[in-house]
């Protein structure tokens, strides 16, 4: 009870400054128009509301191979696993700007290290890959890493769950804007939250991310596919879903 009195004064002392810093209109500063869209959030698996829904667990349907052929990866439990050989796949809608929701999950049965261990990607318009690894208790260099901006950025923290237990990544992605001539106008940005930890804070992509040498962008539409990658490991991803943010 003695704290509280004490605060109490001191609040009372400082009143006066308060009130003195604060005169004039408050209403010159409030911003009533636009109003923001009212939007039921989701959560525990369900997507907000104003999402695009892309694997719900159900059927592939926004989703195809590069040559547009039906995808060939297997479909069980409301889980989508990559069949080895098949190749990767991609939203048959192309997106810019985005917030992003995947879960994945590597095999439950370890094999192989490094690269070779639950080895897929999340690839931003075809060519910006988050990369995804099973990097639990599993070094490998770590611009490579899960979490990575593969070989441009480092996660900011190695925030993996176990082998075989669900994932999720949160992306907040803007796209690079070209001029006309196809030189570079904004380069992308990328912000990823792992298992809702923060491990890449606005990073500035230096290009398309590349296996072998520097990265460099390449002009492209400013809408394009989401992909995710066959690495060759039975990766299960589930419960996509992305919020349009592009202004066109
Ligand atoms: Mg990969």
């Amino acid at each position: 009870m003695k704290r509280s009195r004490i605060c109490l004064s001191a609040a009372c002392l400082f009143a006066p400054l308060i009130a003195c810093a604060q005169e004039g209109d408050p209403a010159a500063t409030e911003v009533w128009d636009p109003e923001p869209a009212v939007v039921a959030p989701g959560g525990a698996g369900a997507a907000p509301a104003d999402a695009v829904v892309l694997f719900d667990g159900s059927d592939f349907s926004a989703w195809q191979h590069a040559d547009g052929s039906d995808v060939q990866w297997s479909l069980a439990d409301a889980a989508m696993t990559v069949v080895g050989g098949t190749g990767d796949i991609q939203t048959r809608q192309g997106f810019g700007d985005v917030q992003l929701h995947v879960e994945w999950r590597s095999p439950a049965d370890v094999v192989s290290e490094s690269q070779g261990r639950g080895n897929s990607g999340v690839f931003l318009q075809q060519r910006y890959e988050v990369q995804v690894l099973d990097s639990y208790d599993n070094r490998t260099y770590a611009n490579g890493q899960a979490a990575s901006v593969y070989k441009q950025y480092i996660p900011l923290v190695n925030a993996s769950r176990g082998s075989g237990e669900w994932q999720a990544y949160d992306i907040i992605f803007r796209a690079p804007r070209f001029t006309a001539d196809g030189s570079l106008d904004e380069p992308a940005y990328l912000t990823v939250l792992h298992n809702g930890v923060l491990v890449q804070n606005h990073v500035e992509l230096e290009g398309t991310t590349v296996y072998i040498g520097p990265a460099s962008y390449e002009a492209h539409a400013g809408r394009l596919p989401i992909s995710l990658q066959d690495h060759g490991n039975p990766v299960s991803f589930r419960n996509i879903w992305v919020r349009d943010l592009a202004s066109d």
